[in-house]
């Protein structure tokens, strides 16, 4: 496959001069790895002080990565992006909540977004995170091994239920629901509870979703493991493969309390193990669906590849290729071009809730080498190549 992605034309045809002006602005900015630091700091600080920061975060990264502060400030977004093949998955980004409540706020924003899911072809998914509905030190308690006090049992069990409301909601209406995949030391809870739903709500297709993140290096086992049970228990596997977003906490945290890091060695192993889970899916998909969450070009070629040498249908919709709104679009918008099925995470939220999402899109891209480069080298071919049509 010839190197589509380079295509800066078809990446860039929804954003506007000004718009492509204000994208090179704000990753020149996210480039400075002091000035991320120091301004996560001060944004930090700003918010707990409740001063009134949240216009100029709006104008700045907000409006770059989220599609507004809630979920119909999205559909212009999704219709527009709907308009180049490229679909939505609405993601209500608030995190790091711990009450009952916020539990129940985000239960109900999910179901909210399955219905709209249901009804407009150009979201195929619904997504949340496994500690949007409950606390995190639960997770981590049972994953330890721990016994639960009555009132934690009873607070667990309002946890599977949420779980199993929108399994069983999402199953109903026919909308495939991805689980997002978060730190190591809760994840076996989660994978659990997401296996069980797996089990309920996947005896037809791929409904429910997890996600493995290949900087595990034991993520490739586990797949082989998950794939029997699903054999011997008559299930669809359904995974969001990434590659994982927390990776410095978690080796923090290893060195910390003495254990050996879940993390691969290296960038090159994490890149062999995520393209090794891949292609064991796409080598099963009689079994599997897989949506392959990932800006790494290498990666997606290999994909695209394979589907090829399958002789697989580019819009098979077991087979779903994902990126986060905001950046690289040279790689979904190709990618709709040449038909293969690609939907961007749109997040949402109140603008002070969805700081913890920003802050790591902020300091991922800082300290992602390469790729803030590259989202800068394509613009400027952008512009340059506008420029030409000019004259
Ligand atoms: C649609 C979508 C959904 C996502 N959902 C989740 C999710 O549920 N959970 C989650 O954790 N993340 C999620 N992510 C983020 C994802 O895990 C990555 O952080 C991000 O996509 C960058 O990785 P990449 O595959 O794009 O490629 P690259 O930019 O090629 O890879 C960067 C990644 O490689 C790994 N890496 C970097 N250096 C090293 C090293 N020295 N040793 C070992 N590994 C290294 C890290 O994981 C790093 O993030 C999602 C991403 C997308 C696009």
């Amino acid at each position: 496959m010839d190197k589509i992605f380079n295509n800066t034309q078809i990446a860039f045809s929804l954003k506007s001069d000004t718009e492509l002006d204000r994208a090179y602005f704000l990753f020149k900015l996210i480039a400075n790895q002091p000035l991320v630091r120091i301004g996560t700091a001060v944004t930090n600080f700003a918010i707990k002080a409740h001063l009134p920061v949240e216009g100029l975060i709006r104008a700045t990264v907000f409006d770059h990565f989220c599609g507004g502060v809630n979920e119909k400030d999205c559909l212009s977004v999704v219709d527009k992006m709907s308009s180049k093949g490229v679909s939505s998955v609405l993601d209500y980004s608030v995190e790091g909540k711990e009450e009952e409540e916020q539990f129940d706020a985000a239960l109900k924003m999910t179901l909210k977004t399955i219905d709209f899911a249901a009804e407009k072809q150009a979201i195929p998914f619904a997504v949340f995170k496994p500690t949007g509905f409950g606390r995190f030190e639960l997770y981590e308690k049972l994953g330890e091994g721990k016994k639960l006090s009555e009132t934690e049992q009873k607070e667990w069990n309002r946890v599977v239920e949420r779980f199993d409301e929108v399994c069983s909601e999402a199953h109903k209406k026919n909308v495939a629901l991805l689980i997002d995949g978060e730190e190591s030391w809760m994840q076996d809870t989660a994978d659990n509870l997401v296996t069980e739903m797996m089990k309920r709500y996947n005896k037809e297709k791929a409904i429910v979703f997890n996600t493995l993140q290949m900087y595990r290096h034991d993520r490739l086992d586990y797949l082989k493991k998950i794939h029997d049970l699903g054999q011997a228990e008559g299930f669809y596997i359904g995974m969001k493969v990434v590659r994982g977003a927390y990776m410095e906490k978690e080796n923090k945290r290893a060195e910390e309390k003495g254990y050996p890091s879940p993390i691969c060695a290296s960038k090159e192993a994490t890149d062999e193990n995520y393209d090794a889970a891949v292609d064991y899916m796409l080598n099963h998909l009689d079994q599997m669906s897989l949506f392959v969450g990932t800006h790494n070009e290498n990666s997606s070629y290999k994909v695209m590849n394979k589907i090829g040498q399958l002789n697989l249908n580019r819009d098979d919709n077991r087979l779903w290729f994902g990126q986060l709104f905001g950046m690289s679009d040279n790689i979904s918008y190709n990618l709709a071009a040449y038909n293969y099925n690609v939907a961007k995470y749109l997040p949402f939220g109140p603008v002070r809730d969805v700081m913890p999402y920003l802050i790591r899109r902020a300091e991922e891209n800082t300290s992602v080498a390469g790729q803030t480069n590259r989202e800068l080298e394509l613009i400027k071919a952008e512009r340059e190549r506008r420029k030409k049509e000019d004259k």
